[in-house]
């Protein structure tokens, strides 16, 4: 009945989302900007933590190095955005605020996931807050 943490709503494999991340937002890192090559191993980054509600779909998913990836842990991804900043990192907040806005308009469209909205909404706020204060 409860699907693996490799099975998706949408029927696509883990392997199969992650591969759909890297072509739409390129083969780089969210938080760092590094090329996935070698040794920096591409992951699937959930953009609201699967402990905070997010579901295994693609719109919640972006590519990140398993360096960024891990260090994360349960940070909601606005507050990973500004620590990896401030450790000289060179995170993408455009790619991870088309990311947010994608999965906002997913749950527009098809519903549910009731328990995310107010963390989206909170989360591109603070987005927004952060550009405007044009430091970076
Ligand atoms: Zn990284």
């Amino acid at each position: 009945m409860n699907g693996s943490a490799a099975s998706s709503a949408d029927g696509w494999s883990a392997a199969e989302r992650l591969a759909a991340a890297i072509e739409r937002d390129g083969p780089y890192c969210v938080w760092c900007s590094r090329e996935f090559t070698g040794l920096v191993r591409a992951t699937r980054e959930h953009l609201v933590p699967r402990v905070k509600g997010g579901p295994s779909v693609l719109e919640n998913e972006l590519a990140a190095c398993s360096r960024c990836n891990r260090e994360r842990g349960h940070r909601s991804p606005v507050q990973w955005l500004d620590e990896v900043a401030a450790r000289g990192r060179e995170p993408r907040p455009d790619v991870l605020a088309a990311g947010l806005r994608r999965l906002q308009r997913r749950i527009d469209e098809r519903g549910g996931h009731r328990r995310i909205r107010d963390y989206l909404r909170t989360e591109l706020r603070k987005l927004e807050r952060r550009g405007s204060a044009a430091h970076g």
